[in-house]
């Protein structure tokens, strides 16, 4: 039966509106309180990115555009069947793991000490994939270096180690004000990447997903951030030598910059460019990991860091399917978030 055929003359004509009010409350529902779905939002959206990406890691952009990704494979670059997740995944597990047990750095640093020597949170166990700047910090925290100045500290060590597995840390900031988040944020990614970039550019993209977490359209987290970070990072004497490296961030508009201004290489400001470029120039999960990862190079960090975002913002319900079913360790992913919410 056509609905609106029966519907009589005189409902108001406001009608329409406060119906489309009341579906999009629906579809944000999960978006305004915290809830299970966020944990799992997190955890398959970043494990997902990474696995589609892990087959075609390095690949040039040119070379992965004569035959792009349109679905979940195997084997290629590290020989491992689809759905094999890499360091990016494990290393987040192993904070969300830290997260699930009353989180402090220390429990964070065993984790990764865990996932380097006894292949903890390793998707067959088998660690195949670890930076060097993340293989020299494990090493001091062997070694009794306290966590948050274990990382490199230095220029050079940049790359986007600390940022493609920092995201689970969001659901233990939530709450806390802004130079909370800050600090903790600092002292996370210290743990492997100490300077600066690295830092800002990890709360960079941990507030922008807390506006996804609150609900907040993504075009406008994008805009609100370009006030409050730069406003932040003021208050806090941020030197402009460091900050104005954000700029196409944080002044102008990332999302109109063309593809081929667009890098994806294993530095973290790249990485996070990347990411918030596809990001905005897709409108689903599916679409926004296979453009992160088609962009080459980088495609395993810029797929999970992408595929985090991406999770929040629509929701583990919208991967498809058979890229869930095809993930390495689902069912314990799956019980890790559970744990984890249980814990925040
Ligand atoms: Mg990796």
């Amino acid at each position: 039966m056509n609905r609106d055929k029966i519907r009589p003359e005189w409902i108001p004509s406001g009608y329409k509106e406060i119906a489309k009010t009341e579906q999009m409350d629906n579809a944000n529902r999960d978006k305004k309180k915290f809830n299970l779905n966020i944990c799992k939002d997190i955890l398959f959206g970043l494990a997902i990115g990474d696995a589609l990406g892990v087959p075609v890691e390095f690949k040039s952009r040119e070379e992965i555009s004569r035959h792009p990704v349109t679905d979940m494979i195997g084997y290629g670059m590290h020989n491992k069947p689809a759905g094999t997740f890499s360091d990016d995944s494990s290393l987040a597990f192993c904070l969300a793991e830290a997260i699930a047990s009353g989180f402090t750095l220390e429990s964070t640093g065993r984790n990764f000490i865990n996932w380097r020597y006894d292949n903890y949170w390793t998707a067959d166990n088998d660690v195949f994939d670890i930076g060097m700047t993340t293989q020299r910090a494990i090493d001091r925290l062997v070694k009794g270096t306290p966590p948050q100045h274990a990382g490199d500290f230095e220029e050079e060590s940049n790359g986007n180690g600390s940022l493609m597995r920092i995201l689970p840390l969001l659901v233990y900031i939530r709450d806390k004000p802004v130079d909370k988040r800050y600090q903790l944020i600092k002292q996370v990614s210290s743990m492997t990447h100490g300077h600066a970039r690295s830092v800002i550019a990890c709360f960079y993209y941990l507030e922008f997903a807390l506006g996804l977490l609150n609900g907040v359209d993504k075009f406008d987290i994008y805009h609100n951030l370009q006030k409050d970070i730069a406003e932040y990072l003021r208050s806090i004497n941020m030197g402009r030598d460091e900050t104005s490296l954000f700029d196409r961030l944080l002044i102008d508009r990332i999302d109109m910059i063309p593809e081929n201004q667009i890098r994806s290489s294993g530095y973290v400001l790249h990485t996070l460019e990347a990411s918030i470029w596809c990001l905005l120039n897709t409108d689903n999960y599916k679409d926004a990991v296979l453009k992160a990862v088609n962009l080459g190079q980088d495609t395993d960090t810029t797929g999970a860091v992408t595929g985090g975002l991406a999770g929040l913002l629509y929701g583990y319900e919208s991967i498809p399917e058979h890229w869930l079913n095809q993930l390495a360790r689902k069912d314990d992913v799956e019980d890790l978030a559970v744990r984890m919410f249980r814990a925040v």
